[in-house]
């Protein structure tokens, strides 16, 4: 079997009453195999030829799954990450043999991305506003749980593409009419923007958006979101802690994900939210948390 053919069909669970995808199951280790598979699938459509460069700008487990992903079909990884990114992360970028580049402040990782393509050929893969991304989500995430649970009644996800939230979220919607409840950061852009107001927070849930308000974010605020969560930092360790405790090793947004689906489920509905990825990523917020 192709090893692509291992990206989801991931497990659920039944945890205190909430429904989880366990998505750190896929090759990975995270939900953004199905992005990274499904966004170069579409560029071959668009006419990739293997050999093409597939440049990708991101700091988060979208590099790893797009360095595996264009491993495995012939093609050449640039994953550009900004300075910061953990050293662990850019270890396992390299270690699929992709090429990594630092974009450093004040440098347009948008820009070098565009202008690296237009003189090398391949594709940048632009996770951020390629609606591939929503397609994964819609046609393999969103069907898998409706099939696995089809008395959810809400579904909660925190948004960095807002890829997940978007696709899912308007399959949940249209198939089993679940409500449909997005996250961002407490202290984010997007909360600023839509509140005007400006709030510190520990910035731990790496995978939601803390700086941008993404294309595909708004077109699921537009089509399918029914209502907007702040969540905060010490939610996600919560919600965290209380994942290790039922032996799931969830990382931080997939906290926040459990204890706002733990309080939607005292609120009386019947909620479905995943497990993005694990914590063995984060070795550092682990220390933090475990004394
Ligand atoms: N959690 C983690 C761990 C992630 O890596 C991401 C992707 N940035 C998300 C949540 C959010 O997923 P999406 O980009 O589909 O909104």
């Amino acid at each position: 079997m192709p090893l692509v053919n291992l990206i989801g069909n991931t497990p659920m669970v039944y945890i205190d009453g909430v429904y989880l995808k366990l998505e750190y199951l896929n090759p990975t280790g995270s939900h953004k195999d199905r992005t990274a598979y499904y966004m170069v699938r579409d560029a071959e459509k668009n006419g990739l030829r293997k050999g093409n460069l597939v440049v990708e700008y991101t700091s988060g487990n979208t590099g790893i799954s797009v360095a595996w992903v264009s491993r495995l079909l012939g093609y050449l990884a640039v994953i550009l990450v900004p300075e910061g990114t953990s050293e662990q992360k850019m270890r396992l970028i390299r270690m699929y043999g992709a090429e990594l580049k630092i974009v450093h402040e004040g440098e347009d990782g948008h820009g070098i991305a565009e202008d690296m393509v237009k003189e090398e050929g391949g594709v940048y893969l632009h996770q951020t506003e390629n609606m591939a991304n929503f397609k994964a989500h819609y046609e393999t995430t969103g069907p898998e749980i409706a099939n696995a649970a089809r008395h959810i009644s809400c579904f909660v996800m925190g948004a960095g593409t807002g890829g997940t939230v978007y696709g899912a979220g308007k399959y949940l919607k249209e198939s089993i009419n679940a409500k449909i409840f997005a996250m961002v950061p407490r202290g984010s852009y997007v909360q600023e923007l839509l509140t005007g107001k400006k709030e510190e927070d520990m910035a731990i849930m790496e995978g939601f958006s803390y700086h941008s308000f993404s294309e595909l974010l708004h077109r699921a605020l537009d089509e399918v979101v029914d209502s907007l969560i702040y969540v905060s930092a010490q939610e996600a360790i919560e919600g965290m802690k209380q994942l290790w405790a039922r032996g799931i090793p969830g990382g931080p947004t997939s906290g926040a994900n459990f204890y706002h689906a733990l309080k939607l489920k005292k609120e009386g509905c019947i909620p479905g939210t995943i497990v993005a990825d694990s914590i063995t990523r984060y070795p550092k917020i682990l220390e933090k948390v475990i004394d």
